[in-house]
């Protein structure tokens, strides 16, 4: 894993022999303090060697003379980690269109957001888009992708609508053939079509992930094989003492399309929350290895919608869109009652999300962005902040973005760790997130592909975004 400062002056030496070239060949960090996101511990003044957009090497110390082949950049103390990845958003969904791809994609790097897994959207769009990013054409992310949602109802360009069995088969099958990584589905899919699709995805070795449908119930979606439930769907309605009455009602309430009983019903299930029932559930979700992106950024975003102060990265959302987020438009049919529900129940799921990792059920950050207030970037660091509100420890916060990540989509050997043979995605923090986990925030610059972003960069390349998003 790492070598002597005998070996990084072999390299020296090696390269200074090779012809010159405009942009150093070799990167290298000295005095920089390493977040090992296995184990949560710092090591402390270390030099990291970036070559060929990997990880090249490790070491205590070194000896290292610049070149025109080698760039040394002294750290001066600052704390580097991985490539954060948000585990959930929708980077060619909904208002795609305005969503420039040269805005959208650069935010993330601009955030230290160097990977994410897109839940769903055009799948057109969505690989001609990562075509981009990978050619160079486009600066961000790496990207995992579903395609489109399966859905009950009706097909369009996100989404293949699943009403039976066959057709839930089907889908699975043309989405394999296409070669999207898993398969997201959605709440309204009918118990049958759910069940025939978990059956043909362990049939095709494809991963299903997706919202839990009502029709269903999560101790069953985490049998047959959901490898990760979003939002906590079903996960309060599992933990209701009156589950089966509850779940009767809102099936009942999702056929009459009123909204108002539905979501009135999630709050039921939290006023009949039964702690032992709850940690029986728990254990199974961590017994079956089915992983919680509970998204609490998006509730918290959606509860405080019309608060006064709206936040400064705002700018960086196109012009268009912000019409669109425009509170009196998007709150014209909720009551303040409705609101004081929202902010109770995005609490609880913050505490439902604690008592969950409490008992050791897997965890994974994502934002659900971009949506009202859910700005592609920023809102991971905010999912962080939250998880840490839940009682995870710092460490165990930056796991879920970090480590974690890279551990369900078995690409440890790619991402996720600083170590060598890695991909050089990273992040240099003017803070240590151990002691603080808003440090990540703090970014001094950006690794993306062994490509280093300067501070000076990334400001450069979000007053670029601003401008850019003044005028979509
Ligand atoms: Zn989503």
């Amino acid at each position: 894993m790492k070598f002597s400062a005998a070996v990084l002056l072999f390299i020296n030496l090696f390269t200074l022999q090779a012809a010159p070239a405009a942009d150093p060949e070799t990167l290298i960090f000295t005095n920089v303090n390493i977040v090992d996101t296995r184990s949560g511990n710092l090591e402390r003044n270390m030099t990291v060697v970036i070559k060929n957009g990997q990880i090249d090497g490790i070491a205590k110390v070194g000896l290292i003379q610049e070149s025109r082949k080698i760039r040394v950049v002294n750290a001066n103390g600052k704390f580097l980690i991985p490539g954060l990845w948000d585990m959930h958003v929708h980077s060619a969904g909904g208002s795609a269109p305005a969503w420039d791809e040269k805005i959208i994609y650069p935010l993330y790097i601009a955030n230290g957001v160097t990977g994410v897994r897109d839940m769903g959207g055009d799948p057109a769009l969505l690989e001609k888009r990562r075509e981009h990013i990978e050619r160079g054409q486009v600066l961000g992310p790496h990207m995992v992708l579903g395609g489109p949602f399966l859905a009950g109802g009706k097909s369009d360009s996100q989404t293949i609508a699943v009403n039976n069995p066959a057709e839930g088969r089907q889908a699975v099958v043309t989405l394999k053939n296409r070669g999207v990584d898993f398969i997201k589905i959605l709440s309204n899919i009918t118990r049958p079509t759910y069940m025939a699709i978990a059956e043909e995805a362990r049939k095709l070795k494809i991963r299903f992930v997706g919202h839990v449908p009502d029709t269903v119930s999560v101790e069953e979606a985490s049998a047959a094989g959901q490898r990760s439930i979003e939002h906590l769907t079903g996960i309060l309605l599992a933990c209701s003492s009156r589950e089966a009455e509850l779940r009767q009602q809102r099936l009942d309430a999702l056929a009459k399309k009123d909204f108002k009983s539905y979501s009135e019903n999630e709050m039921q299930a939290v006023s009949t929350y039964n702690s032992v029932k709850a940690h029986h559930l728990f254990v199974e979700l961590t017994d079956n290895n089915t992983w919680q992106v509970p998204t609490l950024v998006w509730d918290s975003a959606d509860a405080h919608i019309g608060d006064p102060d709206p936040p400064d990265e705002l700018k960086y959302v196109p012009a268009s869109v912000r019409k669109q987020w425009d509170p009196a438009k998007l709150l014209s049919a909720t009551t303040p009652e409705e609101m004081a529900a929202k902010k109770e129940l995005a609490s609880r799921y913050i505490e439902l999300a604690g008592a969950m990792h409490h008992a050791d059920v897997p965890f994974m950050a994502g934002s659900d962005g971009p949506d009202p207030f859910v700005v592609p970037g920023f809102s991971l660091h905010e999912e962080l902040e939250l998880l840490v509100q839940a009682g995870f420890s710092n460490a165990e916060a930056l796991q879920t973005a970090t480590f974690s990540p890279a551990l369900f989509l078995a690409k440890l050997d790619h991402y996720g760790v600083i170590e060598k043979g890695r991909e050089a995605d990273m992040v240099l923090l003017d803070g240590n997130p151990l002691e603080e986990i808003g440090n990540t925030q703090k970014i001094v610059a950006v690794i993306v592909r062994g490509k280093y972003y300067p501070r000076g960069e990334l400001d450069k390349i979000l007053s670029g975004i601003e401008e850019a998003a003044a005028k979509e």
